[in-house]
């Protein structure tokens, strides 16, 4: 194992269909930095003594040997004798360990050092209490619980396991609302967690590579004292913020992570992570970032009086910071980053916004934010939109105009901004200006970030106008969050150039 804060071990699972292909993957994960590996012997094709003996033998890692049964998520397809007898032999021929089920009575379990476990593939099992105690009451080298999440309150129930627990644990909770549990496991005292040797080869679902454990993720760097920090959503898998903030917290030396938390839409399932976070201080989360579809229920969270005054107005907050004693604050830097992107670019200060004609183009969630802010610094503002009466709801909440979407032919501003996904990858030869609607256009300002130069500031460029990308609120943003959660300054370059990587530019 490798100098780092904690001692659980990374753990790969081989699902290859041969002996051969298993030991290349064996050196693939040894390669990779993983400090054990778990031979899923149930994904073997054909598997007997030999190819027991064949795996086991020179073997670069540790292994654990599993065989699962269809009843717990596994391949096995023999019988349970076959299957017991596969388990006895890896045992005979020195595995390090071997998984058996909790349902195997214990007559039945091979010798040799055990990982007892128990699965549940449908939910967080309502006896959960019960089944960890019975596994805590055996006589088992390693006790292991793994079951599906259906938010990140389930990845808390795992974790509040290895918090509690006083010998070898592991307790995951799978899929994609459960990765926090696998990135924490080393912060928890876990035994070790699993993290596949490539994309594709995971065993169980939400499971990340070893490559994503130890660089996106930091795990040589979790431990105990480490802060959590994460981002909430639905869909979330393609965020660029863990990359972003995981990066900037490196940079300035922080004992901190960021990770994905996927919460399913609805008001009552962001109040029940939140509840169950409420339970669990221990849990280190002291920031969240907040994106669709909750950007509203997490300022209903953290209630009114705890933001700005345009936050209210604008009825969203992107940005949660939670003190150690529970204290909730929120932000905004949505609003911010827009207009600090746009009176950068323009060289004033955001007072000389006032008087100035601005389209909006979009009445969605970032036209609010961006109308709420130009209003407030005293814009005339334009708001165009596909859905009219959108536009015109928008438009008379701050004051400002309503036009379709169609009237951007003949528009009159000196700044365009667009707020819609008009443009954006896959469809990135969509444009919503009409090229000749620019001529006389002073600044014009895409919100979409990908790609960086959309068709429309391709054509803004080219009509002479200053443009302003997507890409600067995005950093301006991200910059903001991690201000107010750490008080301290960000690392905007590097926060910048890790953002370009990510959208193909080089650095
Ligand atoms: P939203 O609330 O879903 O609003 C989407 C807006 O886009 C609506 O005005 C919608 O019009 C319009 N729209 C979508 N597809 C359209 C189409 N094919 N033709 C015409 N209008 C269309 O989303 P949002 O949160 O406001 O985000 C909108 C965009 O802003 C995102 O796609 C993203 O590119 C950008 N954004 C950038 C950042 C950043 O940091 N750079 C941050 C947030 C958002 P209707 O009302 O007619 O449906």
């Amino acid at each position: 194992m490798t100098d780092r804060t904690s001692s659980a071990a990374l753990i790969a699972p081989l699902t290859a269909p041969t002996v051969d292909a298993m030991r290349a993957d064996m050196a693939a994960a040894s390669q990779a930095g993983a400090d054990m590996v778990e031979l899923r012997l149930d994904y073997l094709a054909t598997c007997d003594r030999d190819a027991v003996a064949t795996l086991l033998a020179d073997r670069p890692l540790p292994v654990i040997v599993t065989c699962r049964p269809a009843r717990q998520g596994g391949r096995f397809a023999g019988d349970e004798a076959e299957r017991l007898a596969i388990l006895s032999v890896a045992a005979e021929l020195g595995a390090d360990y071997v998984d058996i089920e909790a349902d195997v009575a214990p007559a039945s379990r091979p010798g040799g050092r055990i990982i007892l476990s128990h699965h549940d593939f449908s939910a967080r099992p309502a006896d959960l209490d019960a089944i960890v105690a019975r596994l805590a009451d055996s006589d088992a080298d390693v006790v292991k619980v793994a079951f599906a999440a259906a938010g990140p309150e389930d990845a808390l129930a795992a974790l509040k396991v290895l918090h509690e627990a006083d010998r070898p644990v592991i307790a995951l909770a799978m899929g994609e609302c459960g990765i926090v549990s696998r990135i924490l496991a080393g912060k928890f005292g876990a035994f070790g967690t699993f993290a596949s040797v490539r994309a594709g080869a995971e065993s169980a679902p939400g499971q990340l590579t070893v490559e994503q454990m130890r660089g996106l993720y930091r795990w040589d760097e979790i431990g105990p004292a480490t802060n959590v920090y994460g981002v909430i959503g639905c869909p979330i898998a393609h965020s660029m913020s863990p990359a972003i903030h995981n990066a900037a917290f490196a940079a300035a030396g922080m004992d901190a992570v960021y990770v994905p938390l996927r919460i399913e839409p609805g008001q009552e399932n962001f109040r029940r992570f939140f509840g169950a976070l409420a339970q669990a201080p221990w849990a280190g989360l002291r920031g969240v970032s907040v994106t669709i579809p909750h950007k509203e229920n997490a300022l209903a969270l953290v209630g009114p009086e705890a933001v700005d005054e345009l936050a209210r107005r604008i009825g969203a907050i992107n940005t949660v910071r939670i003190d150690p004693d529970g204290t909730l604050r929120g932000w905004n830097t949505d609003y911010a980053a827009a207009t600090d992107a746009l009176v950068s670019a323009m060289g004033i200060a955001r007072e000389q916004l006032a008087g100035g004609a601005v389209a909006v183009v979009g009445a969605g969630g970032a036209a609010r934010a961006i109308v709420a802010a130009l209003a407030h610094y005293g814009a005339n503002v334009t708001v165009y939109n596909r859905t009219f009466a959108r536009a015109e709801k928008l438009a008379e909440e701050f004051g400002a105009a309503a036009r379709p979407l169609d009237a951007l032919a003949d528009l009159s501003a000196e700044i365009i901004i667009n707020c819609t996904s008009i443009g954006m990858h896959p469809h990135v030869d969509d444009t919503p200006v009409p090229a000749d609607a620019l001529a006389g256009v002073k600044v014009v300002f895409d919100t979409v970030y990908n790609p960086i130069e959309t068709r429309l500031l391709a054509e803004a460029k080219a009509a002479g106008c200053r443009c302003v990308s997507g890409v600067d609120m995005f950093v301006n943003q991200a910059v903001a969050q991690f201000e107010a959660w750490t008080d301290r300054e960000a690392p905007r370059g590097l926060m910048r150039d890790v953002v370009l990587e990510r959208l193909g530019k080089p650095r």
